[in-house]
């Protein structure tokens, strides 16, 4: 790949920029300075900018667990996920399918937009599943409503699935992913939550990955979630 492209897949900037960048001499390959815009990048050189190892850009997703108490956008007003990721990628990357500040679990965050959509799609109906910890009492009645699909006022929910794991934890399963669904959901049912937590998506699975930490999904877990 010729290296004025190689550097603007980079992100370090437009097209004209890296080649003002170039033509300086701000660009190092294996430790010697080019100049050349067109000069040909290989897979195993080392192209350097300002001291520092440019990563070849490549379409990214991470799973990522939340933890409560930090929003999913990209913000300095408030603590956010972006600031608990150390990824050369992270200024890159949007969070595809939000969870409210508090809320936990399993995050997906990506730089293929055309991913994100079809996850959070209702057209494509992924699955998320959610366990909740909750107070009041869940009827097999309520769990009825849920299942059967909400239609109320402004609240309408297609039919979810309800597993209760205990008499204060259960699991809901929806497969849009409305305002707020999960905490509409618990208050049609006359219920409240003390905690929820994502725990899937798709064939996903959050499984034992501590809060905080984050990685890679391998291409198997891709193929089966597209
Ligand atoms: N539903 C909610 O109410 N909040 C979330 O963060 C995710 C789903």
């Amino acid at each position: 790949m010729r290296l004025d492209r190689f550097l603007a897949n980079a992100k370090i900037g437009t097209r004209s920029e890296v080649r003002k960048i170039i033509k300086k001499g701000e660009i190092s390959v294996n430790g010697e300075i080019v100049k050349n815009i067109s000069f040909h990048i290989n897979e195993t050189d080392i192209v350097e900018y300002m001291g520092k190892t440019v990563v070849p850009y490549r379409k990214i997703y991470l799973i990522f667990n939340k933890p409560a108490g930090f929003v999913s956008d990209k913000t300095n007003a408030q603590p956010s996920v972006f600031d608990l990721i150390d990824h050369p990628f992270i200024d890159q990357m949007h969070v595809a399918g939000r969870l409210d500040r508090d809320v936990e679990g399993l995050l997906i965050l990506t730089n293929d937009g055309l991913f994100t959509h079809r996850l959070i799609s209702p057209k494509f109906h992924v699955e998320k599943e959610y366990m909740i910890w909750f107070e009041g009492n869940l009827t097999a009645e309520k769990i009825q409503i849920v299942e059967n699909g909400i239609v109320l006022a402004q609240n309408r929910f297609k039919p979810a699935k309800i597993k209760l794991l205990s008499s204060n934890i259960m699991t809901l399963t929806i497969t849009e992913g409305k305002y707020h669904q999960v905490k509409k959901m618990i208050k049609i049912m006359g219920l409240t939550y003390r905690k929820i937590k994502r725990i899937r998506i798709g064939n996903i699975n959050l499984g034992n990955m501590s809060t905080g930490n984050y990685r890679e999904l391998d291409e198997n877990e891709l193929n089966e979630l597209m």
